[in-house]
């Protein structure tokens, strides 16, 4: 995990299915297109003008936060991920992304094999273990 893979959003690319699959792996939202998903291309938040116009790093910076494209994506993923991208920024906002990283390894690696658990499917993307 690495402070790169962190999403303007507040999601950690590291915990995605896309970036976990062996086959036509992604490299990350911060990253080329290449392998990424039609969702993640055209993600509104990805291509938010304001983000992209005032070369904001995370969306917490925009005066416009949360806005209602980040309120429903956080509302998507809490309901259907149990994971809060809103709450991660605003912890990204408050202890920083190293900190938030290191509070990333403690709650997505598998405390069987050292592997990741994916936030898409709920269990370890390594041994299987839930
Ligand atoms: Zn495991």
């Amino acid at each position: 995990m690495k402070s790169s893979l962190i999403a303007s959003c507040g999601m950690n690319c590291g915990i995605c299915r896309g970036y976990l699959r062996e086959k036509k792996k992604c490299p990350g939202c911060r990253e080329s297109n290449e392998n990424k998903s039609f969702s993640c291309v055209s993600c509104k938040i990805k291509n938010c003008s304001e983000l992209n116009k005032n070369n904001l790093k995370f969306c917490f910076k925009c005066y416009k936060f949360p806005c209602k494209i980040i309120k429903q994506m956080d509302k998507r993923y809490r309901t259907k991920y149990n994971m809060s991208t809103i709450e991660n920024l605003e912890n990204i906002k408050k202890f920083g992304v190293r900190m938030f990283i290191k509070n990333e390894k403690i709650r997505w690696v598998c405390s069987k094999c050292g592997g990741i658990i994916c936030v898409h499917i709920g269990y370890c993307s390594n041994c299987g273990k839930k």
